[in-house]
């Protein structure tokens, strides 16, 4: 009882409303400007002879397709669209909001997004949609016709963005989000590693490259693996627990600054509770007996 009664003055909109069904598929998510944009896509293929677009829009149509049959498939399963698990599995209700600090050192976060996490149930980065709502958004990789894309790269080419990465000439991040001239957008990559090295050739060169600092880096590398594991320890780290430390390193909510990072231990249970136990390959096996 506690619990509930705690969750309810942290939270803006009403916790009972994500128990009812018909209430929560309403709600709007970070899925829509993703399934508005596949729509469009596909809208504009029709009558169109694909030997005739662009490299860039053959991608496009290909990834809006596949991301259509995925949406359809994840829509007839009736999945939590805030939270992208099986219904019996949601942890919205344990993953309310957050709100920022006002003045936040950061306008928005983009989270730009490998097209193949898209409604991944152990895919992290959605839950910083969710957490932030008002301040954190959904960019998806090689897909067009999406607004939110064109205002990504706007505020990048502008220089009031930066990217979240760890390049050779990446500044530390604290170094970076101070000062009347600081950056106020913040572009994060959801992906493998090899998807996000991709994702971020795309991105204009000339836009300032963050990282962490590598004590946080070694800190949240043993406190918050995901479910996916890398050889390199830093390239296990989630996007979410990645941005959980920015959260942390430009104290965006100092009343509940571990929040983000509770969030990722309840969806990684609720994710392994949906999928059975993690699968260890015999190829990592026998790396880690190394
Ligand atoms: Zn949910």
């Amino acid at each position: 009882m506690l619990v509930s009664v705690t969750l309810a003055l942290v939270t803006p909109w009403n916790v009972d409303e994500w128990s009812l069904s018909s209430a929560q598929s309403a709600r709007p998510t970070a899925l829509d400007a993703v399934e508005r944009a596949v729509d469009t896509v596909l809208a504009g293929v029709q009558g169109v002879a694909l030997g005739e677009v662009s490299p860039w829009e053959r991608e496009s149509i290909a990834v809006a397709r596949r991301l259509r049959a995925r949406l359809d498939s994840f829509a007839t399963a009736g999945d939590c669209r805030r939270c992208w698990l099986q219904r019996a599995h949601c942890v919205c209700v344990d993953c309310p909001t957050i709100a920022w600090r006002e003045p936040a050192p950061l306008r928005r976060i983009f989270v730009l997004m490998s097209h193949k996490e898209v409604v991944l149930a152990v895919d992290t980065a959605k839950l910083v949609c969710a957490a932030y709502s008002n301040r954190a958004v959904l960019v998806v990789g090689g897909l067009g016709c999406q607004p939110l894309w064109d205002e990504m790269v706007a505020s990048l080419t502008a220089g009031t963005a930066a990217i979240l990465y760890p390049s050779d000439d990446a500044w530390e991040i604290d170094d970076v989000f101070h000062g009347e001239d600081a950056p106020r957008d913040l572009v994060v990559i959801d992906g493998t590693w090899s998807q996000a090295a991709a994702l971020h050739r795309r991105l204009p060169p000339s836009a300032p490259r963050v990282r962490l600092p590598a004590d946080t880096l070694a800190d949240i590398a043993t406190n918050g693996r995901q479910l996916r594991h890398h050889p390199e320890m830093w390239r296990e780290i989630s996007t979410l627990t990645a941005v959980s430390a920015v959260a942390a390193k430009l104290d965006l909510h100092p009343d509940r600054p571990d929040a983000l990072l509770r969030y990722q231990a309840i969806a990684d249970a609720a994710a392994r509770r949906q999928l059975g136990p993690v699968r260890i390959s015999e190829k990592r096996r026998a790396r880690a007996a190394q």
